[in-house]
C-alpha cells in the first residue's frame, strides 16, 4: 500500500500478546469505561473527573485500540473529546432536543425511518463499539434493554416488503458491525430477498473503533450481498492509523465504495487547516468524504456546536483547493426532523436574461453566455419523463418546477388569506388558478388537471 499512516498502542498494552490485540472481541470485552480504567492510560482532567463520577451519564466505553489513539497528557486532544465525558455535557443548553431529528414521528414501525420517497434508515442495534459524546440518538443508543426484539425485525421486513418505492436501505443504529455475524448475515439476506430494494448501505464506526473487526470472514460475507455501500466515521486526521487504513483497503478489495461523515464540532475539526488534511488522508485510504455535519442540536452536545459559517469557511477552504472528489457536502439536519439541507459559500453571483456571472475559489469572476436558441427538453417524448414521475407526495421544488403545482403554502396560509371576506367571482372556480405549465414543456396542459 502506497500510504502509511502510524499504529498507536498506549504503554499499558505493551503487554498484551498481539493475537489478543488484533482480536476484536478481546477489544469489545476490555473496554474501558469507568474512571478507575481511564487513570491508567490517561491523565484525567478535574472536568473529566467530575462527570466519570457522576450519575446518569450517556454510556461510556471505548476500545483500548481507540483510547491508544489519544496523547494521554493533552486535555484538548481531538480523539479524547470525542469519547471521553466532561462536565460540560451535564450543563443544558437553549434549543435542546432529545429527539432533534424527529425521528420518532418518522417512524411507520419501530426502529425504521422513512423520511425520504426512496430510502429508508434501518436502526439495527442500540451497541456501539465505542460511544460518541455528541451522539445524535443517545435517546436510545447504548442502552442494552432498549434494543430491538425479533418482532420488531418481523415488523421492519413487512414494511420494506411492501413498501416498493423503498429502493435504498441504510443500516445503522447503534452499529450494524456490533452485531453478531449471524444476526448480520441473517438482516442482509432477508433484505436481499426484497427485490425492489436495490442497494444496502451500512453506516458503521466499528473500521474507526476497532478496526480489527474488519477480517477476511467479514469482508467474505458481506460480499455476498452487493451491491453494498459503507460509510465510515472520521472526524478528525489523527484517526487515521495503519490498521484503519489496512480495514479500509479489505473493504474496497471486497468492492465495497466507502464514504466518510463528520461531525463538525468546537475544539476538535473546526478548523478549515484539519479538515483539508482529514480529507486528503481520506482520500489516501480511498475514503470518499461524502457528508459534514453542524452539530445536532442533542442532549450532552452543547459545547461541541459551532456557529453554521464555520462549515462554510470549511468548504470554501475545500472547493477548487483540492481535489473535488475530496469535498463533502456541509449539511444542516433540519431539527424537527426536515432531513439534510445543504450549505455551501455562493459561486453565482448575478444573472441576465442570457448572462451568469460566477466566482471561481480564488475570486476571478466570470461571465458565462447562454445559448439563445436551446431547444427546451421534451418531457412528451422523453421516456425517463413520462415514467419515472415523483409520486409520493415529496415532489417539493421539483414539482413546482414540473409544474405539479403553482405553490408550497405554510400550514393555514388559506385561512389566513381568505381574512373572513364574503365569497365573490374570483373565489368562486376552483380552477382558476392552475399551473400554465411553463418550463416544464406541457404547454397544452393550461386546462385543469382535476
Ligand atoms: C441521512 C438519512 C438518509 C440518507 O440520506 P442520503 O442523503 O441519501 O445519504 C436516509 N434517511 C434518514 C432518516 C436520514 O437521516
Amino acid at each position: 500500500m502506497a500510504a502509511s499512516f502510524p499504529s498507536h498502542r498506549a504503554p499499558a498494552y505493551a503487554d498484551v500478546p498481539d493475537e489478543k490485540w488484533n482480536d476484536w472481541r478481546w477489544q469489545l470485552s476490555h473496554r474501558l469505561n469507568s474512571l478507575e480504567d481511564f487513570e491508567k492510560v490517561l491523565t484525567l482532567s478535574e472536568s473529566e473527573r467530575r462527570a466519570l463520577g457522576s450519575q446518569n451519564l450517556f454510556r461510556v466505553d471505548v476500545t483500548p485500540y481507540f483510547v491508544s489513539l489519544i496523547d494521554p497528557d493533552d486535555p484538548n486532544d481531538p480523539i479524547r473529546k470525542q469519547v471521553i465525558p466532561t462536565a460540560d455535557e451535564i450543563v443544558p443548553f437553549t434549543g435542546m432536543m432529545e429527539d432533534s431529528l424527529a425521528e420518532d414521528r418518522h417512524s411507520p414501525v419501530p426502529g425504521l425511518v422513512h423520511r425520504y420517497p426512496d430510502r429508508v434508515l434501518m436502526l439495527t442495534t442500540t451497541q456501539c463499539a465505542t460511544y460518541c459524546r455528541y451522539c445524535t440518538r443517545s435517546r436510545i443508543v447504548g442502552d442494552p434493554s432498549a434494543t430491538f426484539s425479533r418482532s420488531d425485525f418481523e415488523a421492519q421486513i413487512d414494511y420494506l416488503r411492501k413498501n416498493t418505492q423503498v429502493r435504498d436501505v441504510l443500516l445503522s443504529g447503534g452499529d450494524p458491525l456490533t452485531l453478531s455475524p449471524k444476526v448480520l448475515e441473517e438482516l442482509l439476506s432477508r433484505l436481499r430477498e426484497i427485490p425492489h430494494i436495490e442497494i444496502i448501505r451500512i453506516g458503521s464506526r466499528v473500521p474507526v473503533f476497532m478496526p480489527m473487526r474488519v477480517t477476511d470472514e467479514l469482508t467474505d460475507m458481506l460480499q455476498k450481498y452487493h451491491p453494498l455501500w459503507m460509510n465510515i466515521h472520521v472526524n478528525h486526521p489523527n484517526e487515521i492509523s495503519a490498521e484503519l487504513a489496512e480495514a479500509c483497503d479489505k473493504l474496497s478489495r471486497a468492492g465495497i465504495p466507502l464514504g466518510n461523515q463528520s461531525v463538525l464540532m468546537a475544539g476538535v475539526n473546526d478548523c478549515p487547516h484539519i479538515m483539508r488534511k482529514l480529507v486528503q488522508d481520506l482520500v489516501r485510504i480511498r475514503v470518499r468524504p461524502y457528508y459534514i455535519y453542524q452539530c445536532d442540536l442533542v442532549e450532552g452536545a452543547g459545547h461541541f456546536r459551532t456557529p453554521v459559517s464555520k462549515g462554510i469557511e470549511i468548504i470554501e477552504a475545500l472547493r477548487g483547493h483540492t481535489s473535488g472528489f475530496a469535498v463533502p457536502t456541509f449539511v444542516v439536519d433540519a431539527p424537527g426532523g426536515g432531513g439534510k439541507i445543504p450549505v455551501m459559500p455562493n459561486y453565482l453571483i448575478s444573472m441576465s436574461d442570457h448572462r451568469i456571472i460566477l466566482r471561481n475559489f480564488e475570486g476571478y469572476i466570470a461571465t458565462y453566455e447562454e445559448p439563445l436558441d436551446y431547444t427546451r427538453h421534451d418531457p412528451k417524448t422523453c421516456p425517463y419523463c413520462q415514467h419515472k414521475r415523483l409520486e409520493t407526495g415529496q415532489s417539493g421544488i421539483t414539482g413546482l418546477l414540473d409544474g405539479e403545482r403553482l405553490s408550497i403554502q405554510p400550514e393555514g396560509f388559506d385561512e389566513l388569506r381568505i381574512r373572513g371576506g364574503a365569497q365573490h367571482r374570483l373565489r368562486a372556480d376552483p380552477h382558476k388558478w392552475q399551473p400554465l405549465g411553463i418550463g416544464s414543456g406541457e404547454d397544452d396542459s393550461s386546462a385543469p388537471k382535476e
